[in-house]
């Protein structure tokens, strides 16, 4: 097993990554008080709800409530569901709510904890390969609006995160890709040794050697955590972490969130930032082939939607929330290992790029 911590003074946690973590005692140690509550949804129960409340063994009181999947239910509508769940059950300002799921699950049992009593703790238990190297690190925590994605929220930090490598064997091959995209942002944006080492097992880690993934998790919590403990509130450069994201944003917008995973779009989104700051003569043109073939490796996608054209992005990119004062702020890539935020570059050779890109 593995520990990392996320240094944030009073409230650092620690991250476990292993095989078979679920079946130790590691949540048991994390609970407070004498009560807690497993949230999770119907794909994920009949594989790991069991184990989950096993492992919190002699615990006096151990609720589970099971939620619809997907993310048209991370609402808060379902937020009501857990706190009716809660409140039934009687549960004090000592309980400990358990993320078990993806990042759906996870934001919203989050932002559940955030505001249950004014805040109670929270452990995240991911088990998407997203929300094990993303989502469940970092205490960003979220609901959906129809009239957007997170908008209400709160940063809330959990007690500890419990990465079992185990259960991504039974993750859908797309949802393994989709993870693979945020892997390999932290290699581009601050770590080419950890860049190079996803080139050369990229293979391997498609077919889920244990090793492997567990290695790509603990080097992509170590990049996450470090860019959380020094700007745990987006202040400045956790807006690394948006790499492909604005491009990727207008992919899943113009797609109705419908036929793109997230990780999906944010491959595409970072070929187009990866291709944008070789125009603007920041990095190589064999750079961007690298970048190319490591994403195609992870069966991402390397371009845009066919049918998805430069107007649709124009205007959906500039309605992005990364607009401040008139100009569009984007993260681009200095080197592999490099990447910065910022609204110096001309915007014509942005639209050349969509016009190029989207054919
Ligand atoms: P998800 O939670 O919808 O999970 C994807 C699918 O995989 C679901 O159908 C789920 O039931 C299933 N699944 C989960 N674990 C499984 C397993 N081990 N075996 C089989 N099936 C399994 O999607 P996701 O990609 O994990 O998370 C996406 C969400 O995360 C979005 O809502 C996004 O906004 C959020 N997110 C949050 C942050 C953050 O910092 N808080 C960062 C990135 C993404
Ligand atoms: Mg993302």
């Amino acid at each position: 097993m593995h520990t990392l911590d996320v240094a944030l003074g009073a409230r650092s946690y620690p991250i476990y990554i292993g095989q078979g973590l679920l079946g130790q005692d590691l949540l048991r140690r994390h609970v407070r008080a004498s009560q807690a509550l497993i949230v999770t949804n119907e794909t994920i129960a009949p594989l790991y709800l069991d184990k989950a409340k096993a492992s919190l063994g002699d615990l006096a009181q151990v609720d589970t409530l099971v939620l619809p999947d997907g993310e048209q239910y991370k609402t808060l509508a379902t937020l009501e569901k857990i706190f009716d769940a809660l409140l039934a059950n009687r549960h004090s300002r000592t309980t400990t709510l358990i993320a078990l799921g993806g990042g759906v699950v996870g934001d919203m049992v989050g932002f559940a904890a955030a505001s249950y009593q004014r805040g109670v703790d929270f452990l995240q238990v991911p088990t998407t390969l997203l929300a094990q190297v993303d989502s469940s690190v970092g205490g960003k925590t979220a609901v959906n609006h129809p009239r957007g994605k997170n908008m209400i929220g709160a940063f809330h930090q959990p007690r500890a995160v419990l990465i079992d490598t185990t259960v991504l064997d039974t993750l859908p091959p797309r949802e393994l890709s989709a993870g693979l995209a945020e892997v390999i942002k932290y290699g581009l944006i601050r770590d080419a040794d950890f860049y190079r080492w996803l080139e050369v097992n990229m293979a391997g880690l498609m077919q889920r050697e244990p090793a492997l993934l567990a290695e790509a998790i603990l080097r992509s919590c170590r990049n996450k955590a470090e860019v959380v403990a020094e700007d745990e509130t987006e202040q400045g450069n956790r807006a690394l972490l948006n790499l492909g994201h604005t491009f990727g944003h207008a992919i899943e917008t113009a797609t109705g969130y419908r036929d793109w995973l997230h990780g999906e779009a944010v491959g595409a989104g970072t070929m187009m930032a990866a291709q944008l700051s070789a125009d603007l003569g920041w990095i190589s043109q064999a750079d961007v082939a690298r970048i190319g073939a490591l994403t195609r490796a992870a069966g991402l996608p390397v371009a845009p939607p066919p049918g998805m054209t430069a107007e649709q992005f124009r205007s959906l990119m500039a309605l992005d929330k990364k607009v401040m004062d008139g100009r569009l702020r984007l993260v681009l890539l200095k080197a592999i290992g490099e990447a910065v935020v910022t609204d110096q570059f001309d915007m014509q050779v942005l639209t050349r790029l969509l016009e190029k890109m989207c054919q």
